[in-house]
C-alpha cells in the first residue's frame, strides 16, 4: 500500500526548518506539515511537476522562527489548514484534538497532543510497516524544543516525550522540525538511547537542562508570532 505513499522532506535554510510533503500519488493529493512562507513558489511548483492537488496544510504549533505559508497555500490552492486545540491561529479551517485523525486519499495522520515547547504543539504519527512521526520541535534529533515562551512548559514536555512520544514503537522514524546540523531522520529508539534530554528521571532534571541553556530570542520572533496568528499574513491594510 504505501508504495503510492510518497514522503518529501524539504529543507528552508533561513530557519532551518523541515518541512514535510506527503502524497498519495495514484490519488494526486498530498498534504503539507509545517511550510514556510518564503517557500512558497517551490512547494507549488513541485506540487504542479509532481501533479497533485494540495488538500491540506498542517502547523504543528504556532511558529516562533519563520513565517508559515498556512494562509498563502490557501489562498493558492484551496487547501484546508489544520492547527491543533488550543491554538490562538483563530483564522485556520480546522482544529483537530488529542487522537483525531486527518485524512488526504490513503494517507491517515493521528494527531498526538504534546504540549511543552509551546501549549499548541502537536506531533503526528503515521501508521505502516515504518511508522513514521512528525515531531515538529517537541522532539528534535538529539534535543527539544525549548521551553521559555509561549506558555512552554518543562513538566508539560516531559510528559509528551515519555508519556506519549516514547510510548509509540522503537522503529518509527522521527522526523524534526528543525535540524541545525543537516542531521535529517532519526528514530525512537535511537532517540530514547542517544538523545541526552531522553536520559532524565524527572521533569525537574530536564528543566534544570533547559534552563541552563541560556538561548537568545529567535531573530523572527516578534515578525513570526503576530503574523503567524494570521496564518501568515505579514501586511497590515
Ligand atoms: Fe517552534
Amino acid at each position: 500500500m504505501r508504495q503510492s505513499i510518497l514522503l518529501r522532506q524539504l529543507f528552508d535554510r533561513e530557519s532551518y526548518t523541515y518541512t514535510y510533503l506527503i502524497a498519495d500519488l495514484d490519488a494526486g493529493v498530498a498534504l503539507l506539515i509545517d511550510p514556510v512562507a518564503e517557500c512558497l513558489p517551490g512547494y507549488l511548483q513541485l506540487l504542479t511537476e509532481l501533479d497533485l492537488t494540495l488538500k491540506i496544510a498542517i502547523d504543528t504549533h504556532c511558529h516562533a522562527d519563520h513565517v508559515t505559508a498556512l494562509g498563502q497555500l490557501r489562498e493558492e490552492t484551496d487547501c484546508e489548514t489544520i492547527v491543533g486545540t488550543p491554538s490562538m491561529i483563530e483564522c485556520a479551517s480546522r482544529f483537530i484534538g488529542d487522537g483525531q485523525c486527518i485524512e488526504c486519499g490513503r494517507i491517515t495522520l493521528r494527531a498526538i497532543y504534546t504540549p511543552g515547547h509551546t501549549d499548541d504543539s502537536y506531533c503526528y504519527y503515521l501508521e505502516g510497516e515504518r511508522p513514521v512521526v512528525f515531531t515538529g520541535d517537541t522532539l528534535l534529533i538529539r534535543g527539544t524544543g525549548r521551553t521559555d515562551f509561549q506558555n512552554g512548559s518543562a513538566e508539560d514536555l516531559y510528559n509528551s516525550l515519555f508519556n506519549k512520544l516514547l510510548t509509540l514503537p522503537s522503529n518509527s522514524v522521527v522526523y524534526p522540525g528543525h535540524d541545525y546540523k543537516g542531521w535529517s531522520q532519526s528514530t525512537i529508539a535511537e532517540e530514547r538511547r542517544c538523545n541526552p534530554r531522553l536520559q532524565v528521571e524527572s521533569w525537574q532534571e530536564l528543566d534544570l537542562i533547559l534552563s541552563k541553556l541560556n538561548l537568545g530570542d529567535p531573530k523572527l520572533m516578534d515578525v513570526a508570532i503576530p503574523a503567524n496568528l494570521q496564518c501568515g499574513r505579514t501586511l497590515f491594510i
